[in-house]
């Protein structure tokens, strides 16, 4: 007889995606062959090849734009918001019909569990075109003028494939602007396939240029000579070489960089809540998350009581296959991504933190970590001060508010943090003396495109989502 608890899982079948052997470069609307090479994207939860994918090289980098360059011209720019508005509320409309099929391949190609990508990803996308379709005949009002810049230049990371597209694409084409986006090298599928969500949406040719590649293909775009505008969601040390690049031209410039996020944990707080708070806050998306609260700061007075439960709540996640529904924590995106966080996580230990990893079975192939925190951290471990991007949480404790701002901001990062008490008059004091560009109170890693989302330090500039996103890509009230 089997047993009533034995594990059923239940996976989402990825028969709905057609995924090529092969793919080229978005330009002009169509697909073309490329005058580069070609990378192979895999499965990380597998290691399967997917699919060969072309490698843009300078010279298919500089037909994208002067593509873009003539939909600005000739059509993009001289549209009225209104008629732009229409495309951009066809392409969500289309994404939320073709929903499903961006979730799976999403986890398919970056490793994330469907479960995320079908319930947080992709109804954000599509939430963020129809917010931007908007605002796109309404740019008077914006506060930032009604002129477009040109052609952008975005480059993005593969935390979040497509949502990263999204808060990169809508704003751009509301305001006018034509662009050329390059999707991460290890996650180039979900870009590819909204080439074709593109087309079908009869976005008129070269308004959205999709090329493929790594770092060479990212500086090709963003010293590009007619592209008036960077955009980059990166690493830290990517966007420090583009604002180096970019520095001396006149080219407008967004940088949204890593982050070091402080979750604070007061001893009033509902402490059940706070818990899955921080479980949200550091194993959401594997801790490949910009804004990980993946410093718990946790009172004294609590910390003991808080650790044994969050120790029994990570004892209950669900590591494994991407495309079962039951699946809490997926893989981690690549093998490069998994020697660094092993790599920190060594450090952490030789450092003297004490180590406890939850108790589960990772899969034989494919690449996994397993959901571990670090008690016993105190401010000079590395493992406090760098980002880590994977599902590693280290533990610090605090006694007062006051030294609870002061270890929140000791960080050269300031892009976001989470603040847990009962009392609100204390979340409104906290979130003011919060070096971070997002706070959440009693909650974590909430997003909205109504809600604007950047960081302060080396956290990056600009905003993303809200009326302020509209800035990056408007000339400005006095043009
Ligand atoms: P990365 O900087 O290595 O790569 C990001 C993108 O830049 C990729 O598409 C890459 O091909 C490209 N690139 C690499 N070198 C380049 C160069 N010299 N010029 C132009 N483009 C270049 O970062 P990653 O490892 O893909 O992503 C993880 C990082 O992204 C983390 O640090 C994370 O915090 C950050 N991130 C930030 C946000 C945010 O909103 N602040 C959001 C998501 C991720």
């Amino acid at each position: 007889m089997t047993n009533i608890f034995e594990y059923a899982p239940a996976p989402e079948s990825r028969a709905i995606v057609d995924i090529k052997p092969s793919y080229g470069l978005f330009i002009n609307g169509e697909f073309v062959d490329g005058n580069g090479t070609s990378f192979k994207t895999v499965n990380p939860a597998t290691e399967e090849v997917l699919a060969e994918v072309a490698e843009a090289t300078d010279a298919d980098v500089d037909e994208a734009v002067k593509a873009a360059r003539r939909a600005y011209t000739r059509v993009w720019s001289r549209m009225s918001g209104a008629e732009r508005a229409k495309y951009l509320y066809r392409i969500a409309r289309i994404i939320q019909e073709r929903g499903r099929e961006l979730a799976v391949l999403e986890s398919i190609d970056n490793g994330k569990p469907i479960k995320e990508s079908r319930d947080v990803d992709v109804p954000i996308v599509a939430a963020h075109f129809f917010y931007y379709a908007g605002w796109a005949d309404k740019l008077k009002y914006s506060g930032y003028g009604e002129t477009p810049l040109g052609v952008a230049g975005q480059v993005i990371p593969w935390n979040f494939p497509l949502l990263m597209l999204a808060w990169k694409i809508a704003p751009a084409l509301a305001c006018g602007n034509t662009v050329v986006l390059k999707p991460a090298e290890t996650t180039p599928l979900t870009a590819l396939l909204f080439a074709e969500i593109c087309q079908q949406a009869d976005l008129p040719p070269g308004v959205v240029n999709i090329v493929t590649g790594a770092g060479d293909t990212g500086r090709a775009i963003v010293s590009h000579p007619d592209v008036d505008k960077v955009a980059f969601t990166g690493s830290t040390e990517v966007g420090k070489a583009i604002a180096r690049a970019v520095a001396g031209s006149d080219k407008k410039v967004t940088l949204e960089l890593g982050g070091k996020a402080a979750n604070i944990v007061f001893d009033d707080a509902p402490l059940d809540q706070a818990v899955e708070g921080i479980v949200n806050g550091i194993f959401f998306n594997q801790g490949h998350v910009c804004c990980a609260g993946s410093r718990l700061l946790v009172q004294e007075s609590v910390a003991d009581e808080v650790m044994d439960r969050l120790k029994r709540r990570m004892a209950t996640l669900r590591v494994g296959d991407p495309l079962d529904k039951n699946t809490d924590v997926g893989a981690i995106n690549s093998a490069e991504q998994l020697a660094k966080i092993r790599e920190l996580s060594q450090v952490g230990e030789d450092e003297g933190a004490e180590r406890w990893s939850a108790p589960c079975d990772l899969p034989a192939n494919g690449y996994w970590f397993a959901p571990t925190v670090f008690t016993g951290v105190s401010q000079a471990h590395r493992i406090a001060r760098e980002e880590i991007f994977g599902p590693v949480l280290s533990v610090l404790t605090f006694r007062t508010p006051s030294e609870a701002v002061e270890k929140a901001n000791n960080t050269p990062f300031g892009l976001s943090a989470g603040v847990w008490t009962d009392k609100g008059s204390r979340i409104l004091s906290m979130a003011n003396r919060l070096r971070a560009g997002v706070v959440w109170a009693n909650t974590f890693n909430k997003f909205d495109p109504t809600s604007p989302f950047g960081g302060y330090k080396e956290s990056g500039y600009g905003r993303e989502g809200g009326r302020h996103g509209l800035e990056a890509y408007l000339k400005g009230a006095d043009a």
